[in-house]
């Protein structure tokens, strides 16, 4: 959906990272250390708030079935029409990233905020954050 975020990843730094990990996990396998793992977060969790958008097809749809397909939340029906319950959906995006139409996009208004926010966000290089 913004493939300019995250261009290039994974490095070669990440992928080294990800050996470390695996190797981490290994040792700690052999030597069954299975205490507790921290990760850092806001508490108490918040209650998820529920879409008041989905994302929507257009025209170019050809009632294929692959965003229902992907959809991890069965938020998506293909009856006459391809159809989201706003109930489900938490704006994923798997189903815009595997429609082969491209017909599969985010309503104006949040497309266009989403825009700005990848922009924003296009030369922003995060680190990994390993926890075991
Ligand atoms: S994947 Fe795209 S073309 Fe296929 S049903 Fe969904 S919106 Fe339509
Ligand atoms: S954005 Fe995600 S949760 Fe929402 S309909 Fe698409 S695949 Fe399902």
């Amino acid at each position: 959906m913004a493939p300019e975020i995250a261009k290039g990843r994974p490095e070669e730094t990440d992928l080294a990272e990800v050996r470390n990990y695996a190797r981490d996990i290994l040792k700690k396998l052999d030597k069954a250390e299975f205490s507790s793992v921290n990760v850092p977060g806001n508490f108490p969790y918040k209650e998820i708030k529920k879409s008041i958008v989905t994302p929507i097809s257009t025209d170019m749809c050809n009632k294929c079935g692959e965003c229902a397909r992907v959809c991890p939340v069965e938020a998506i029906s293909i009856k006459g029409s391809v159809e989201t319950d706003p109930g489900k959906c938490f704006l994923c995006a798997s189903c815009i990233k595997v429609c082969p139409m491209d017909a599969r996009i985010l309503p104006p208004p949040l497309s266009e905020g989403m825009k700005k926010m990848a922009e924003m966000l296009k030369n922003t290089r995060n680190g990994n954050e390993i926890f075991i």
